[in-house]
């Protein structure tokens, strides 16, 4: 369409849209989608045009001249309908989704090839050659059809398959079919660091068709993938993380969103706060594309989906790799400690089964979901917590480096056993963390290689990988490990999984808790005992009659009682939940700010809320915190009242609450 004025998008937070004007030469050649330069603030930046038109829009003052068209690539509707959807339901502006799409600039790509659609037609065959196909079982057939009749049908598939099942060599078939037609395809994992394995996988069936992307690639590499994406100049497959949903796809035939369950692919912080699979149904559904999730322990919203007939469900019940069952024990620590078969952290059962393994030469993971050496540190003789300076949360003790270091900003100490509050040389630790259990079993089986995977030690991405290799290769008897190492992985002669502690996995006042847990043990159940050998999971705990691991122990997985009880107490996937935070570094304005909210909500819909409270640890770097938990009908209002408190709480922040600065958080986990 022709016009004199243009609305540009940048990859900023704005909430409103900024309108330039489109100079005489420049007219008809300025387009919804094109990329142009635009004065700014005090710069010449590129935007995105998003709307093209005639009337003189209403603004005080000079308006703007674009100031020239940058390259020639533009940006499909299919996109800019993404970014709006995302911006929309994610409660944010689409400056801030442009921002988590392309970064801090946006890169402007060359024209489009003349000659593609002949080289598409010869790639394409080489594609049918070059890809290598296994023979599935007739379990794996069966469901590679339904999943073939669902994407004909337009309708999501789950599979449910149990670790080693063998449902990537589905994806792979669905994925070779769709190259062969000349789409693409979108392969959607959690974390790509911990799917090496995955990624030669892949490389070997599909070779250079194959594009990994990921935040942690360095910016050329990440704009080559999107470059050749965007050329389209062959199909490919591209295996990412939740942000490859930004990738600018044309062609895209399939998304597969596998381990559709984890918890990584929700954005905490920034904005848009969104969940990487829910984000690639609503992709699939722009681009009419189909889609698989796929997960052992899939998530309670993709079961109801499924209940409700929105999603069609699949199920592997066999190993693929023939393969021993696992076997569960579930260790009462205090009782245990009560007959005094308690050495430190381990009761004497765990300690004997470690070591009879470990004869047999077989590895051994054990599992806590807590870093460090201690969570905490306290004084023996008055009481007293060290506490971080920023944050309302206690320090915790990482011995190697003798500091106490906060978890949530960069505050750390010196640590010395001198108490600050009463000078006596009290403090101790207490409770366990990755390093004490390291410590421990180092002295418990001397002669046995000892190494700890958490977020410490894989701070650098070669540190992780070696830790990876070295215990695939059998070079580490026993790895102690955070719950990154619960995913994605195969190790042969892992046998034994012994979790300590385990009862941390229920601390947090999180509704979802009981499945997180559950989804673990069935995790780590999928990573032990595989190909040939036997697998044995040691739970220790000092509440052995919760329900998870009574389940967990009989085969089951407490789904439909978790169901029922999210339904009955009115929790999700039953409703639609927002966070709202609030934080300022004053008490009193964060308050202040959310009476404000409180009155307000009613006025804009929302029947359901509770608020203001404050979060389990409610200062986080020298910001106080209350929140908001809105529940929203599952229906049509609810994208409308989203966008009535997004505005509202806007325009309220720019009224009244300077510095406050206001999160929103819809479907947290
Ligand atoms: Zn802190
Ligand atoms: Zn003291």
């Amino acid at each position: 369409m022709r016009g004199s004025y243009a609305n540009l998008l940048f990859p900023v937070k704005l909430t409103f849209e900024l309108s330039y004007r489109i100079p005489p030469p420049l007219e008809g050649k300025v387009i919804r989608g094109s990329h142009v330069l635009a004065p700014f603030g005090n710069k010449v930046v590129t935007g995105l045009v998003t709307k093209v038109f005639d009337t003189p829009p209403d603004f005080q003052g000079l308006i703007k001249d674009i100031t020239d068209i940058a390259g020639t690539g533009r940006v499909s509707e299919k996109e800019i309908a993404f970014i709006e959807w995302m911006a929309q339901y994610y409660m944010c502006t689409p400056g801030e989704v442009l921002k988590a799409a392309v970064g801090n600039s946006i890169d402007v790509t060359p024209p489009k090839r003349s000659n593609r659609k002949k080289e598409t037609s010869k790639l394409v065959n080489e594609t049918k050659n070059c890809i290598k196909t296994g023979r599935l079982t007739r379990e794996q057939t069966y469901v590679l059809d339904c999943c073939r009749k669902n994407i004909k049908a337009n309708i999501p598939t789950l599979i449910k398959g149990v670790t080693g099942s063998g449902k990537t060599e589905i994806y792979m078939e669905l994925a070779k079919e769709q190259l062969s037609q000349g789409k693409s395809v979108l392969y959607m994992v959690p974390e790509i660091a911990l799917s090496k394995q995955l990624t030669d996988r892949l490389t070997e069936h599909f070779g250079r068709h194959l594009l990994v992307f990921h935040s942690k690639m360095t910016p050329a590499a990440r704009k080559k993938v999107r470059e050749s994406i965007r050329n389209h100049q062959e199909p490919s497959i591209i295996l990412g993380l939740r942000s490859s949903l930004f990738l600018p796809f044309d062609e895209l035939g399939l998304i597969v969103v596998d381990e559709e369950h984890d918890n990584s692919y929700k954005q905490s912080d920034p904005a848009p706060r969104y969940n990487g699979r829910d984000a690639a149904l609503m992709l699939a559904r722009i681009h009419g594309a189909g889609i698989v999730l796929g997960s052992a322990t899939p998530s309670l919203e993709s079961i109801y989906n499924c209940h409700s007939g929105r999603f069609s469900l699949v199920e592997l019940n066999h190993k693929y790799h023939s393969a021993g069952t696992t076997t569960t024990e579930v260790i009462d620590t205090i009782r245990e400690g009560q007959k005094g078969s308690m050495e430190g952290l381990f009761s004497r059962r765990t300690l004997d089964a470690i070591g009879q393994r470990l004869q047999k030469n077989e590895q051994v993971l054990v599992f806590r979901n807590r870093r460090s050496y201690s969570p905490l540190v306290q004084c023996m003789y008055c009481g007293d917590i060290p506490y971080c300076n920023n944050c309302n949360v206690s320090l915790n003790y990482h011995k190697k480096r003798s500091i106490l270091k906060c978890h949530y900003c960069e505050y750390a100490i010196r640590y010395n056993t001198i108490c600050t509050k009463c000078g006596r040389p009290g403090l101790k630790e207490r409770g366990c963390g990755t390093e004490m259990i390291e410590e421990q079993l180092r002295m418990f089986f001397p002669g046995s290689k000892v190494a700890r995977f958490d977020a410490e030690t894989t701070s650098s991405k070669v540190n992780e990988e070696k830790l990876l290799s070295d215990f695939a290769a059998g070079n580490t008897d026993i790895l102690v490990g955070t719950q990154m190492i619960s995913k994605g992985f195969d190790f042969g002669r892992l046998t034994l999984i012994v979790l300590v502690q385990a009862d941390s996995m229920f601390s947090s006042d999180d509704f979802r808790a009981s499945e997180k847990a559950m989804q673990l043990l069935v995790q780590l159940a999928g990573r032990s005992g595989r190909r040939d050998t036997r697998g044995h999971i040691i739970v220790q705990t000092a509440r052995p009659d919760n329900q998870v691991y009574i389940d967990f122990l009989e085969g089951e997985d407490g789904m439909a009682r978790e169901l029922q009880e999210r339904k009955e107490f009115g929790y999700p996937p039953f409703v639609r939940l927002v966070r709202i935070s609030v934080k300022h570094p004053s008490k009193e304005r964060v308050e202040g700010f959310c009476d404000i909210i409180a009155r307000k909500l009613p006025e804009w819909g929302v029947i359901d809320f509770t608020g203001p409270v404050p979060p389990p640890v409610e200062r986080v770097k020298r910001e106080y915190i209350l929140n908001f938990w809105v529940k929203l009908k599952r229906n049509t209002d609810s994208p409308t009242i989203k966008s009535t408190i997004f505005a509202g709480i806007e325009s309220l922040v720019r009224e009244a609450g300077r510095g406050v600065s206001v999160g929103f958080d819809p479907d947290p986990l």
